[in-house]
């Protein structure tokens, strides 16, 4: 499908992806993080056509779309078709007031390493369509739907923590967010002369999303144990490490150090939060390190790739702490750099890496950045 070349939308849509500083894998436990939009963004183009079903999608950078029908809403096997396609049935099963439309996306955003390009998609979507037809779907609405879009059009069966960011994030400031109760405060964070410098390790391992399910499984594992001795432990939200200790011998090695690293990631949450609230930019790097380590030899999604960059950061002062952030396997690390040293930790960095892996790495600087809006 080609897209009609004199294009002039009614409507621009910004959909920012996200950055989470810390709390990976707590959202879809019910526990805690802390993210924020960023400045990079997919950008939406809408137009009513005026017809009552015919839908015309295009992605420029993917150089495909696709047309389909809104009576004839069903997956497809074109994987990125149902992050549209599940965004879409969702709607429609709200309300009736969705008619034809054509879109053009383009995005800034990378694909799969850990920034959330898939809720950009989905939430600026929702958005645009809300907009263009009124709708009346709250915000809240729009981060729902299109977390339920990727449960069953997609299959990832991801937490809240996405669409939550890419829609309610405020510039400036960070979201302490309780995935439980969704319950959210946005915390001034005040980083200078330190800067969030990510390093793109452009590795995404296919593993992503079937692990991804399989940790899922692994927690409610941990969690159907602790319940056996306490009833009120309904999720690894309400579970700590004496509880986990009791059951440490009905547990496999496996579960027992999922349900740790969730356990102790989200007090770590809880503990940076208060260190950005007082300032204290060292503590927030400490349990940067503490939570990667975590990540890599708990709950084991970390890969070589990312392990190397935060080890790497490790021999300079000039950086406070590191972490691989997103689902895992790759994607992105977040450093927190002083910025008179960013430009010589980025080379170093880059031809370490190279050295190692034969990889070009991608370095950026990420600010905590607005939700979802409409470009005037
Ligand atoms: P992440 O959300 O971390 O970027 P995911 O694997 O969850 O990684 O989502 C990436 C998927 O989202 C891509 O494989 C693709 O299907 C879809 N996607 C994201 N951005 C675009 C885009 N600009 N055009 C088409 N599909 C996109
Ligand atoms: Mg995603």
């Amino acid at each position: 499908m080609s897209f009609p070349e004199n294009f002039t939308p009614e409507l621009v849509v910004e959909s920012p992806g996200r950055i989470n500083l810390i709390g990976e894998h707590t959202d879809y436990n019910l526990g805690y993080v802390v993210p924020t939009a960023i400045e990079k963004k997919i950008t939406f183009k809408f137009k009513r056509n005026h017809t009552d079903k015919e839908c015309n999608l295009y992605s420029l950078g993917y150089n495909t779309g696709f047309t389909f029908q809104l009576d004839k809403i069903a997956k497809s096997n074109v994987e990125w078709e149902n992050y549209i396609l599940g965004v879409l049935n969702e709607i429609l099963l709200r309300t009736d007031k969705l008619r034809g439309f054509d879109c053009t996306i383009e995005s800034k955003l990378p694909m799969g390493s850990g920034l959330s390009s898939s809720a950009a998609l989905e939430c600026g979507l929702a958005f645009g369509l809300n907009e263009l037809f009124d709708l009346g779907l709250s915000k809240m609405d729009i981060v729902l739907l299109s977390q339920k879009a990727e449960h069953t059009f997609v299959g990832t069966q991801c937490g809240i923590m996405d669409q939550f960011a890419s829609v309610m994030s405020e510039k400036g400031h960070v979201i302490l967010l309780d995935c439980q109760s969704l319950e959210h405060q946005q915390i001034p964070i005040q980083i200078d002369p330190y800067k969030m410098i990510m390093l793109n390790t452009k590795v995404s391992h296919n593993l992503a999303s079937s692990e991804y399910n399989t940790r899922k499984r692994e927690c409610e594992e941990g969690v159907a144990i602790l319940q056996g001795h306490y009833p009120e432990v309904t999720s690894l939200r309400n579970a700590n490490n004496e509880m986990l200790e009791v059951c440490k011998s009905e547990m496999s090695a496996t579960i027992f150090k999922r349900c740790s690293f969730i356990i102790n990631e989200n007090d770590r949450v809880l503990k940076t939060a208060n260190a950005l609230k007082s300032n204290d930019l060292n503590l927030f790097g400490a349990l940067l390190y503490e939570a990667h380590e975590g990540i890599s030899k708990l709950y084991e999604v970390s890969c070589p790739e990312s392990d190397f960059l935060v080890d790497f950061s490790k021999q300079y002062d000039a950086v406070l702490g590191a972490r691989q952030t997103g689902g895992g396997f790759g994607g992105c690390t977040l450093n927190i750099v002083h910025k008179d040293k960013v430009d010589d930790f980025v080379e170093a960095a880059s031809k370490a890496y190279k050295a190692a892996f034969n990889i070009e790495l991608d370095a950026f600087e990420v600010k905590p950045s607005a939700g979802t809006y409409i470009q005037n």
